[in-house]
């Protein structure tokens, strides 16, 4: 979502005339994107904005935007008083109005008439400790907010995230996501599809269709969904998208609770729709998942998993799981063990518990050691491994699908691509085959990617 996020701002800012680099040494405005999902968000932040401060001086504007901005607001000012304005996750339609106002501030020259009438905005704040003044929006999105993504701006030419879905309604007790994202809000069918034609026409093979919960979308109207079956307003979509007729559709993050059948009946009828389920089950223990607050239990997740595993098209499977909850016993942990076990994931996500404030999670204490948390995710990660090492077998001597996307970093002589079922393929090629679909027959199995030919 945040990478999403960073190409809609480069799309907004080249368009009214900025040019966008990666290269800080030569930028007059900087913007950091945060994610606070994992530890030490803020920390990282500051660290960057004072390496920034410290190479470049006062020249560079500072823009923080992402889930710490809208968490923290004007906070950032007061422990990091060089960030020079904060934009929320739903502000990032306005990022420009945010420099434009701070090069006022620091210039007296209003870039043009349009920031004039903005001058007396009252999100204009003046934070007299520090050199220059400051600037806030954490403001809701506008209703005619543009989610196209120009093609110069796109971090791969052929691979585009469709976000369909923004924020969560589900308020599982550990996560921060609810409050930096707001509430559930479904993009209209008719926009995504229209935004599929238009990244075929320009030349994308695969999308993925993204959102903190896929399959809970519930779009306010039935525009672009008529026509299409399906018991829930997702698999509609996911088959109105397969209409378009682009190659590959992938689609992530799904929610248990929300994971229906007739999402794996859509990927079975659609060749397009690719064989790559991501259903994050975070606990092997209904104990924990019920002081998570995950809405689903062992056997529920457990129909849901059969149902995919029993799929004609061999959709692998990947999973989040948290170790050293609160509460967390040894036996509950067990069960986690037992469920990677049955479940035969082709990767997992592993984590160790952190307590993030302003969680529910957050007042429970964080009960289980350090130590303990270590040596659960150590065991968990050791036995998913070798879940995975038997799992990823059944692709030797296989032919899969793989979008040639990249230069192997490993070896000019290969090339890095992704299969329908969301593994790293690398095999022997040449650059002129980037943008390609090629079959490759797997030859070799690594314990994260595979390696192979085309046939
Ligand atoms: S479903 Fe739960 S973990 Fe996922 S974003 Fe929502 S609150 Fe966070």
């Amino acid at each position: 979502m945040n990478v999403s996020d960073s190409e809609r701002v480069a799309t907004d800012l080249a368009s009214q005339g900025y040019q966008i680099t990666s290269d800080a040494a030569s930028a007059d405005i900087v913007l950091i994107n945060t994610c606070s999902v994992r530890e030490k968000a803020e920390q990282k932040l500051f660290t960057q904005v004072g390496r920034i401060r410290q190479r470049f001086g006062d020249e560079p504007v500072i823009g923080v935007m992402g889930c710490v901005a809208q968490l923290e607001g004007d906070t950032l000012f007061k422990s990091a008083p060089s960030i020079d304005f904060v934009i929320g996750t739903k502000a990032v339609g306005r990022v420009d109005e945010a420099i434009s106002n701070v090069i006022k501030q620091r210039t007296g020259i209003l870039p043009n008439a349009r920031d004039a009438a903005r001058h007396a905005d009252p999100m204009f704040e003046s934070h007299r400790s520090s050199k220059f003044a400051k600037y806030i929006d954490v403001g809701e999105r506008e209703i005619d907010y543009d989610w196209s993504v120009a093609e110069e701006q796109r971090s791969s030419k052929f691979v585009a995230f469709v976000p369909i879905i923004e924020g969560c309604n589900k308020f599982c007790t550990y996560c921060i996501v609810p409050f930096s994202r707001g509430r559930e809000r479904s993009l209209p069918a008719a926009e995504i599809v229209r935004q599929v034609l238009t990244l075929m026409r320009e030349g994308v093979r695969e999308v993925h269709l993204i959102g903190q919960n896929v399959n809970s979308y519930r779009p306010t109207t039935e525009a672009g969904l008529e026509g299409f079956k399906g018991s829930t307003p997702f698999s509609r979509l996911l088959r109105a998208v397969a209409a378009t007729g682009i190659e590959r559709i992938k689609f992530t993050t799904s929610f248990p609770r929300d994971f229906k059948p007739d999402i794996v009946e859509a990927i079975e009828e659609n060749d397009n729709l690719c064989n790559w389920v991501h259903l994050p089950v975070q606990s092997g223990s209904d104990r924990v998942l019920k002081a998570m607050r995950r809405l689903h239990t062992i056997d529920s997740y457990k129909k849901r998993i059969d149902r995919i595993k029993s799929s004609s098209k061999d959709i692998a499977l990947t999973t989040d799981i948290i170790v050293g909850f609160p509460g967390e016993t040894e036996a509950d942990f067990r069960k986690t063990v037992e469920l990677v076990e049955y479940s035969g994931y082709d990767s997992a996500y592993i984590f160790k518990y952190s307590p993030r404030p302003g969680t529910p999670a957050f007042e429970m204490g964080d009960t289980v050691s350090e130590e303990e948390k270590t040596s659960r995710f150590i065991e968990l990660e050791r036995v998913q491994r070798d879940v995975q090492r038997r799992r990823l077998q059944r692709y030797l001597g296989r032919t899969v699908s793989v979008l040639a996307e990249r230069e192997s970093s490993k070896s000019t002589d290969d090339i890095s691509g992704h299969s329908t079922c969301h593994k790293v393929v690398n095999f022997r090629g040449s650059r002129d085959m980037i943008g390609s679909i090629r079959n490759v027959r797997i030859t070799e199995v690594k314990s994260n990617s595979l390696y192979g030919e085309v046939c």
